[in-house]
């Protein structure tokens, strides 16, 4: 005999029957929203979520909060990086989510200074964010002065199934031949400043080239661009009813990058998943393309060693 439905103990039917349908309501919203992102295929057979939740600058006291909201809403892909100093938050937003793991695919990050120490860096990556293995390890900057990436990517090869896929970031045309020269598995993935205002046409052609996925970072250009001011992507968000913000991460998508933008606020982390309902014309794709102007926000890979 089942107790409920009975009113009894947990309110009246309707109510009972209310609160079953919210709760169907919100399992089926979650699903929808986690269900709708498409995946892509790696160079190594892995896939992972085209698109993602990034957590630069997301303060170490708030990560806990801000990955706990971006899981509700439905992202399952989380970027961070030792850098960021939020993988404890990270990893206790990911512990208490109760979301089983291999629905998860998550990236951290070696820093320069960790090159040569690849291991132990990694090993303490893996222990902040309570994990035993992460999706994706990436070599964060190639730092091309102190020249011991090819070295770092060395230790990236060792850690087998631990880090499930292996990549780099900020690597330029010249930085891949290096690397490619000298490596025994080609990196998955190349995730490079990229946005309409600054596409490193050659970064991303070099990849392509070589089997590598392009992750776009600073996707919406950090919000240093009010986006709604640049002309064909205000149009194109009129045109679909959609805001700035989803009309650029749709330009991302479908250009085949992997995005995850990066915010602290629900209704905006609502806002950028929601972008599966509608597809820019070849037209309006063209138009943001051509707002290229080599506006770099980040550091240049030369520069940060
Ligand atoms: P982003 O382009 O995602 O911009 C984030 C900013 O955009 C927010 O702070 C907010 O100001 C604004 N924003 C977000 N949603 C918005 C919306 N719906 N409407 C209007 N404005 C909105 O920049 P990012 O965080 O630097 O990049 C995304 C992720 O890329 C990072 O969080 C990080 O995970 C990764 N990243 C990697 C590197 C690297 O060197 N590998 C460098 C920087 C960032």
């Amino acid at each position: 005999m089942s107790v409920v439905g009975t009113g009894q103990f947990f309110g009246s039917p309707e109510e009972e029957r209310d609160k079953l349908m919210q709760s169907l309501m919100d399992q089926k919203n979650k699903l929808s929203k986690s269900e709708g992102i498409p995946f892509v295929t790696l160079n190594d057979g892995k896939t992972i979520p085209q698109l993602g939740f990034g957590v630069f600058k997301v303060d170490p006291d708030e990560a806990e909060r801000v990955v706990t909201e971006a899981l509700e809403v439905g992202y399952r892909h989380i970027d961070t990086a030792a850098i960021y100093g939020n993988e404890e938050g990270v990893g206790r937003a990911i512990a208490k989510s109760g979301i089983p793991r291999e629905e998860l695919f998550i990236t951290t990050k070696l820093w320069n200074d960790r090159h040569l120490d690849v291991e132990a860096a990694f090993e303490e990556s893996l222990q902040k964010l309570g994990l035993d293995y992460v999706d994706l390890y990436l070599v964060h900057w190639p730092a091309p002065k102190n020249d011991n990436y090819v070295a770092a990517w060395k230790g990236l090869e060792k850690l087998g199934d631990r880090a499930r896929s292996i990549g780099v970031c900020n690597f330029l045309p010249e930085h891949l031949e290096k690397l490619l020269a000298e490596a025994t598995t080609v990196p998955a993935i190349n995730q490079i400043e990229l946005h309409p205002a600054l596409q490193q046409r050659d970064a991303v052609e070099a990849s392509l080239a070589a089997g590598i996925t392009v992750e776009s970072w600073g996707p919406l250009g950090q919000g240093r661009f009010d986006l709604g001011a640049e002309e064909p992507i205000a149009a194109a968000a009129k045109n679909h009813g959609k805001t700035p913000a989803q009309v650029v991460i749709r330009w991302h998508l479908q250009n085949g990058f992997v995005v995850f933008p990066k915010t602290v606020t629900k209704s905006r982390m609502v806002e950028n998943i929601d972008v599966f309902d509608f597809e820019l014309s070849d037209e309006e794709m063209a138009a943001i393309t051509a707002l290229e102007r080599n506006d770099r926000g980040g550091s240049h890979p030369n520069d940060l060693n």
